[in-house]
């Protein structure tokens, strides 16, 4: 359900978690990825715009001190659950009300004998003593439809397949559904929202007066939800909607938050065409899941541990200056084994799980590199750690003997140590961002070493 979009804010969130600095430069480059999602969910431009200007303002007045990417990522989750309606609207049957009736309405094909069966499927394993009535005389074999439905759910439809009249069927049922605590009611759609449809739909009400009506919209119509929303509200007061058909399009998104703008709360989301597939819709939970909060939070938590804030700009100031030492080198190594084996780390990382089935041995080859490295390290002089051009061949040897690592994976380590302090000379001699890297430059440094290097220490 809304794979697409829900990578692609994953990545983005991860992006968050695993950056070194949260700084004008990462909010706008997450902004900028969430923008291009949004609108390929069908998301109204509109919208989008006022959600990037929200988060980019509050970003700048409210985030500051610890815990920034913390910060950051509550403050998508929530301008999120915003435009997606807040709390969750909850609807209540009540029992006394005997038959509670629930009026379906929406065009044709936009899942409403469908979701009828889903409701009262729901609502029977939750113990209500469940009915459904079809009303829709319009499209051949509806009643079929509904009949066949029923039996899957093992619940009773009332139908008459001969009647055209959708009021005689009411009247000819009326007293046979009061011994059901609720009744989900199907009704005939049209193509478009004509005015024999609104007529139709106005008339069943007055008769009926059920106690919910629930329009039922189909998610691949995206934006579109807002002006059909709008419509059948002018026809008939809705309570609320059921955004179907959420596992089969891209567009989900955009339809979701649609029927926010237009005030019609979503009740029910339909994930699939089995009885079953129906959840209630808590936009909070909602974009947690979609934003793969319990990942980030465990991978947040990790980074927190390993690498405290005073070390952080303790480092920053470091690379400010240019300065990068083989004293650096190890305290970097140290926060990535505090984080646990890579592997387990990677893998909450979207993406980076494939990685791993990949290539099963990449981050062990990095872990074993990475302990020898340490190891090496440990056998030097504080002078040799703050000076690593001194490392001659026989320093290299004594090193190599004390720690148990050959003098290969000795060599390999200054030259890849070398590489990386090179990197950060340049770019804080070039006053790039303050002595930060820039991107372009952790790009280059990041191919220069490849796979081999590097490149799992996030730098
Ligand atoms: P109605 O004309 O409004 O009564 O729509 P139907 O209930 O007949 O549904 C139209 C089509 O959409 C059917 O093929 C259903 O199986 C399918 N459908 C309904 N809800 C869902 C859903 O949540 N997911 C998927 N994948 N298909 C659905
Ligand atoms: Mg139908």
């Amino acid at each position: 359900m809304l794979e697409k979009l829900g990578d692609t804010l994953k990545k983005a969130m991860s992006k968050i978690a695993g950056a070194v600095f949260v700084d004008k430069k990462l909010i706008e480059e997450i902004i900028k990825e969430m923008q291009r999602s949004l609108l390929e969910a069908d998301v109204d431009v509109k919208i989008v715009q006022e959600l990037s200007e929200k988060i980019r303002k509050k970003a700048e007045e409210k985030i500051q001190g610890l815990e920034k990417k913390e910060q950051l990522i509550k403050l998508i989750h929530d301008e999120l659950v915003e435009i997606l309606g807040k709390e969750e609207h909850k609807i209540a049957i009540d029992k006394k009300k005997k038959p509670f009736k629930i009026m379906l309405l929406g065009l044709y094909g936009a899942g409403k004998t469908t979701a009828a069966a889903k409701l009262a499927l729901y609502y029977s394993k939750r113990g209500l003593k469940t009915c459904m009535l079809g009303l829709d005389v319009h499209r051949p074999a509806a009643p079929e439809q509904l009949e066949q439905l029923a039996a899957k759910v093992n619940l009773p439809a009332f139908i008459n397949k001969q009647e055209k009249n959708p009021s005689a069927i009411w009247k000819e049922f009326e007293e046979k559904i009061k011994k059901y605590d609720l009744v989900i009611i199907d009704t005939a759609g049209r193509d478009v929202l004509s005015s024999a449809l609104i007529h139709e739909i106005s008339q069943l009400h007055k008769e009926i007066s059920p106690e919910l009506v629930i329009l039922v919209l189909p998610a691949d119509i995206g934006k579109a939800a807002a002006s059909q929303a709008q419509g059948f509200k002018k026809a008939c007061d809705i309570n609320g909607v059921i955004v179907t058909r959420l596992d089969g399009t891209a567009k989900g998104g955009g339809a979701l938050v649609s029927c926010q703008e237009t005030k019609a709360h979503v009740l029910f989301i339909g994930t699939g065409e089995k009885p079953q597939d129906i959840e209630t819709f808590d936009p909070s939970s909602f974009v947690s899941r979609l934003l793969g909060m319990g990942d980030i939070k465990g991978l947040l938590e990790k980074a927190k541990l390993a690498i405290d804030e005073k070390q952080q700009a303790k480092m920053k100031s470091r690379m400010e200056e240019g300065k990068f030492t083989l004293d650096d080198l190890y305290d970097q190594i140290k926060s990535m084994q505090n984080m646990g084996p890579l592997s387990k780390v990677a893998e909450m990382i979207p993406g980076m799980g494939s990685l791993k089935t990949k290539m099963p041995n990449v981050f062990d080859v990095q872990e074993t590199k990475l302990k020898k490295w340490r190891y090496a390290i440990d056998s030097m002089t504080p002078k040799e750690r703050e000076s690593p051009e001194l490392l001659n061949s026989n320093r290299i040897s004594r090193i190599s003997k004390g720690s148990h690592v050959s003098a290969n994976d000795i060599r390999e380590m200054i030259k890849q140590y070398k590489l990386v302090k090179g990197f950060i000379s340049e770019s804080s001699a070039s006053g790039l961002g303050q002595g930060q890297m820039d991107r372009k430059t952790m790009e280059k440094l990041a191919k220069k070493l490849g796979r081999k290097g590097l490149s799992g220490l996030g730098l």
